[in-house]
């Protein structure tokens, strides 16, 4: 297939990498300079406009930081000027009322998309092994899965167009409050003379048991191997953590969903990003307690 991918950043430029590696042909754009080299040197070919990427491709798969960006780049630069034929695809984690704007918009001018956000980090996006959760027709589904398959562990259909989005921002408010809860336990056992190990060892076999607590302890030198034992390094960054819980928080404004924890867990984490911390793992929210 020739696949159109606009925006090569730090998820995008390994997810075109495995495109080019399944034998599609790849129609590289992004405004930064070196992103663009990244991507040549991964095979894909490189362009200077959207426009030209997008013209005669089979599929356009974006990866953008937010909503604002994604619609400008579908309504000024992709509808059309790709091919009516081209179905679309957003990746990137953005509201859902922009996601079903974008959706709508396309349709309008004959276009079938899909909002498509991502969950596994920058070494998923590398390794091919990210889960996608997908919003949109049936049809359309069946198409944007075949196109995913060489970046995903797995392929979900959530259901109409912005339910990829609404799973995402749902999965990453449990995230956060999990997260948060694992931290404070964990202080508690210390303050109360519970070594973190031990509680480590009894909780992820009770039913404390969650994966921030088991596959991603934020204590270091505790229970699982996390980016905790590499100074928060790496990892999911506080600051894509906050955006996210924005985003849950906007919906669930407009919803009139009762979010207590979550919209807890939002303030927490935009102080600890305020703070400067927005570039350690989320995990590092531990270090505040
Ligand atoms: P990033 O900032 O590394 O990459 C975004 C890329 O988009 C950059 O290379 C930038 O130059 C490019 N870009 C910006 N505006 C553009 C435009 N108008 N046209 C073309 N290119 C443009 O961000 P990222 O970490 O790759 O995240 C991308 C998306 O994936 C975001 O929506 C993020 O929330 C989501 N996400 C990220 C992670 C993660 O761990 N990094 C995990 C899951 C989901």
């Amino acid at each position: 297939m020739k696949i159109a991918f606009i925006g090569l950043g730090n998820m995008g430029g390994g997810m075109a990498a495995n495109l080019v590696k399944a034998g599609h042909e790849v129609h590289a754009f992004d405004l930064a300079e070196d992103a663009l080299a990244r991507a040549a040197e991964n095979g894909c070919a490189t362009f200077s406009a959207v426009g030209e990427a997008v013209d005669g491709v089979d599929v356009v798969v974006s990866m953008l930081p937010n909503g604002a960006i994604v619609k400008n780049v579908y309504t000024a630069d992709v509808i059309g000027k790709a091919p009516t034929s081209a179905l679309l695809i957003d990746c990137s984690t953005i509201d859902v009322a922009d996601a079903r704007e974008v959706a709508g918009l396309a349709g309008e001018s004959g276009y079938a998309m899909v909002d498509a956000p991502v969950s596994g980090g920058i070494a998923a996006a590398n390794g091919g092994t990210l889960t996608f959760m997908v919003g949109g027709s049936e049809e359309a589904f069946s198409r944007a899965n075949e196109a995913l398959e060489p970046m995903a562990k797995a392929v979900i259909h959530a259901g109409a167009i912005g339910a990829g989005q609404v799973a995402k921002m749902c999965n990453n408010m449990l995230l956060a409050i999990h997260m948060i809860g694992t931290c404070e336990a964990l202080k508690l056992a210390d303050k109360n003379g519970l070594d973190m190990e031990k509680f480590y060892e009894i909780s992820s076999k009770a039913t404390g048991y969650n994966w921030s607590l088991n596959d991603y302890t934020p204590a270091p030198g505790i229970g699982a191997t996390s980016p905790a034992d590499n100074d928060y390094q790496g990892g999911f960054a506080a600051a894509l953590m906050v955006k996210d819980l924005g985003i849950a928080m906007a919906a669930a404004d407009q919803s009139g969903a009762n979010v207590p924890l979550g919209a807890h867990a939002a303030e927490l984490y935009r102080a600890f990003n305020e703070a400067g911390n927005g570039g350690k793992d989320f995990g590092a929210i531990f270090t505040t307690l």
